[in-house]
């Protein structure tokens, strides 16, 4: 079988290195050569495009590309008919409303009536709708922050992450109205061969953002607080239990969530555990 699946990518911007990340870690390297629009995937069948972000919805709706990494944000602005596969957990941010510094947001309606510059009109316009605000759009390709203060807008409606530029350009964030993250979007028609490629891809995908999200834990445990330690961590089915060369004690090995982690290892602590090593997990297949 000699199909490849083609896979559009931002060319160069704020998603491109955590593309060319995961898809390392799936062990797909991308070598570009000479050729700046199309690259050559090793170690997975496929081709890839190196797109601007703006262009991937179309071209994955057009099948000219089967599959793409893009923005959520983008995708819901270009309105293509996609498929969003999944989400992929990193360039997180988030749209919001914001104005300026010492003006005081009374709720939504304060909108109304109001300029509202943004990049993203489509998302804006839905939003507005959704709410019943007669504001007026101000589409802008870039510098969104800088137009309250010239005098262009009164409002801005822009995407936020650590909200810096926000408060270089005197403004605050008012309303959060949508958060956003790198997704796998697809065709919606791809053919057997392409659809068990994205499939095996996916596969992928899910071990390398599963094992993210874990941590390999091994600690020792008094044998008579064992049982209570296993409560603690219970693992993918149990937990590895090994003996130590010391009579009562025995050694534990297990996978803990990242996001309960702190928490979890202070109950460790408080239930006896001892010499507890936390290590990162390459992959997890479960
Ligand atoms: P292109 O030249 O490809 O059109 P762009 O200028 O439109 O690029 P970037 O600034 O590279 O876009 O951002 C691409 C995507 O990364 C955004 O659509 C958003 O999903 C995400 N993103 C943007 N800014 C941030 C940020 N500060 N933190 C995290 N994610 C962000
Ligand atoms: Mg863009």
């Amino acid at each position: 079988m000699n199909t490849k699946i083609t896979l559009a990518i931002q060319k160069s911007g704020r998603l491109n290195e955590g593309t060319i990340e995961l898809l390392n870690r799936c062990g797909i390297k991308i070598s570009n050569g000479n050729n700046h629009l199309k690259a050559l995937a090793e170690g997975f069948p496929m081709e890839v495009l190196l797109l601007r972000d703006d262009d991937i919805p179309q071209y994955v709706a057009d099948g000219v590309a089967d599959i793409g990494i893009l923005g959520y944000n983008e995708v819901l602005e270009k309105g293509k008919d996609i498929e969003v596969v999944r989400q992929l957990g990193f360039s997180r941010c988030r749209l919001s409303i914001a104005i300026p510094r010492d003006v005081n947001y009374s709720g939504r309606q304060w909108l109304s009536g109001k300029r509202i510059a943004t990049s993203y009109p489509e998302i804006l316009k839905k939003f507005l709708n959704q709410n019943a605000i007669d504001a007026d759009i101000h589409t802008i390709s870039g510098s969104v922050e800088i137009t309250p203060g010239i005098g262009m807008a009164d409002a801005i409606f822009e995407i936020v992450s650590s909200g810096g530029t926000l408060l270089s350009n005197n403004l605050k964030e008012v309303d959060v109205i949508m958060k956003s993250e790198a997704v796998l979007v697809a065709n919606k028609s791809l053919d057997e061969q392409k659809s068990e490629l994205l499939k095996k891809l996916e596969f992928r995908i899910e071990a390398v953002l599963k094992a993210q999200r874990n941590k390999y834990i091994l600690l020792n445990a008094p044998k008579d607080k064992l049982n209570q330690i296993i409560s603690l961590i219970p693992g993918m089915k149990s937990p590895t239990v090994l003996p130590l060369a010391i009579e009562g004690w025995c050694s534990l090995h297990s996978v803990v969530n990242e996001d309960d982690f702190w928490e979890v290892i202070g109950r460790l602590k408080d239930a006896g555990a001892e010499g507890i090593l936390v290590v990162p997990i390459e992959k997890m297949v479960i």
